[in-house]
Order: C-alpha cells, then structure tokens, then sequence
C-alpha cells in the first residue's frame, strides 16, 4: 500500500514516526503552516518556521525514503493577532519556492472579521500565484463555519477543484461535495473522524476529489491512521486499486495542480521499504 498523506505536521512529530510511517507505506506528505500551541509573538518567527518547513523537514523526512512538500499561510488562529498579521507581506517570497504545493492552512477558527480579511487575502494569493488552497474548518460550529468558507471561496473567483476544505464529517461533506471542491476528512485516534466512519462516508460520496488524511500534530493523534483507513477500506469490500486511488493517486491529483510536486525518484515500493538501511539524522 502506497500511501501519500496530505495533511500532517512532521515539525511536531519523532524519527520513529517517520520510521513507522515509512514502513506502513508512507511515502509522502503534505506539511500545512499552521500555529504551533504556544502563540507567536513577531513575523520573524514565522519566517523561522517556513524555512524550516521547506529546508530541515524535507531533509528529515528524505532520511526516511519520504518526500515532503508543504504549503505556507498565515493561520486562521494567528490571523485574529495584530502582531502576526504583518506575515501576510512574507508570503510572496515564500509562494515562490519550488517545494510549496499550496497556500494553507487559511480558513476560519472563530470567524472573525480580521479571519475573513486574512482568509480572502490568502485566497487572492492563491489565484495570483496559480497555487491549489488547503482551507481548515473551524472544529467549533463546523456547519455554519463550512457554509460560510463556501461563500468566501466562490466570491474569491479561485476554481472550486483547486481548493480542499478540510476536516469534514458527515454533516459538512455534502455542501463541498456539491460546491466541487475537494472533500479532506482528517482522521483522528477517539474523537471525530474514525476509520469506520470515513469507510461509510466513501460508500456514500465515492471517491472522486476525496482527500484522507492523520493531520497528525502536537496533540494526540495518529501518523498511522492513513494506513488503518486503507485497512478498512480493504475490509468493507474496496480493491487495492480503490485504496490506491484514495490514498495516493488524488493528492497526487490534487497538489500536482501546483505543477510543484515532485515525486520522482521515490526509491524502493513501501512495502520492501521496512528492513532496507535507514540513514540516520543527527550528528
Ligand atoms: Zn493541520
């Protein structure tokens, strides 16, 4: 099983989640910008973090046979910060880089006005530099809050198929469904989105521009549940072409769009991956 994971915060997680990652079929991954838990305070320390996104984590994660690209914003959490909003005039340079397959994660967290402003500005940004968007909903009044991103990102003028809105569930995916945006389901270890429940939203929806992910972080979480949902893919019936399909040919269809992903030279199939020499990081 090949695996690309779309969604995950590596800058958060250990060599032996690469390690595991790695031998479950991980190949590739997505990192999104996002907030860090402890609150940023200046710009610099984004810029810090964004080159680290697109210079040390790469690095870590090729250690591993994984490919790593990642996708730069400025985060609906932080956007509400006047001390954080001034990141919006660094982006330019970062949208540039060859290793940044979208502008994410925007969206909204609390809905607030300075979100919308930052929210359509990235969009903007989006358009200008011909980048798909990552759009996080807010984990609170998810409905109302996917509603109105729908809004937002049809008055923007980016095409719906270039945007994924993230962390759906049964009650939000029909509404993106039918806007034709991607559909991102992020699957977590108790609460929200579990394997069994994403097989179901598959039977429902189909296939088609459907994004998986572990959105795995600094909070409990799972790098791994990418594999389990192929899992039960498998045993609710699904071919292996199916799991392919959800798991690694739609973000490869989707960030492809960015005509930045590079997924050349990949080594050895995942499944021959687990006993091959892994180089080590460190001194
Ligand atoms: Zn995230």
């Amino acid at each position: 099983m090949r695996i690309f994971d779309p969604h995950i915060h590596m800058t958060s997680r250990t060599t032996d989640d690469y390690r595991a990652m790695a031998a479950a079929g991980v190949r590739a991954v997505v990192e999104p910008a996002f907030w860090l838990g402890q609150p940023r305070t200046n710009p610099g320390s984004f810029a810090d973090y964004f080159d680290s996104l697109i210079g040390w984590e790469p690095y870590r994660a090729g250690q591993f046979g994984i490919r790593h690209h990642a996708t730069i914003a400025l985060n609906p959490k932080e956007a509400n910060d006047p001390r954080c909003r001034p990141v919006l005039d660094l982006l330019p340079r970062y949208l540039d880089k060859d290793g940044v397959v979208a502008v994410g994660e925007i969206g909204y967290d609390s809905m607030t006005p300075e979100e919308d402003e930052a929210f359509a500005a990235q969009l903007a940004l989006a358009v200008e530099y011909e980048l798909p968007a990552l759009v996080h909903t807010p984990h609170r009044d998810k409905a109302r809050g996917t509603e109105r991103t729908l809004a937002v990102v049809a008055e923007s003028g980016i095409g719906p198929g270039r945007v994924v809105v993230d962390h759906l569930n049964e009650v939000t995916v029909a509404a993106v469904h039918d806007a034709g945006c991607w559909m991102g389901f992020s699957i977590y270890p108790e609460t929200k989105m579990s394997p069994p429940r994403m097989v179901e939203i598959l039977k429902e929806h189909g296939l088609d521009r459907v994004l998986v992910n572990s959105a795995a972080d600094w909070g409990h979480s799972d790098p791994l549940l990418t594999r389990a949902t192929g899992e039960a893919m498998l045993a609710a019936g699904f071919t292996d072409d199916d799991v392919d399909k959800v798991l690694w040919r739609n973000p490869v269809e989707f960030y492809g769009q960015s005509g930045r992903l590079d997924l050349s030279d990949l080594g050895p199939a995942a499944d021959t991956f687990e006993g091959s020499s892994i180089k080590r990081g460190g001194s």
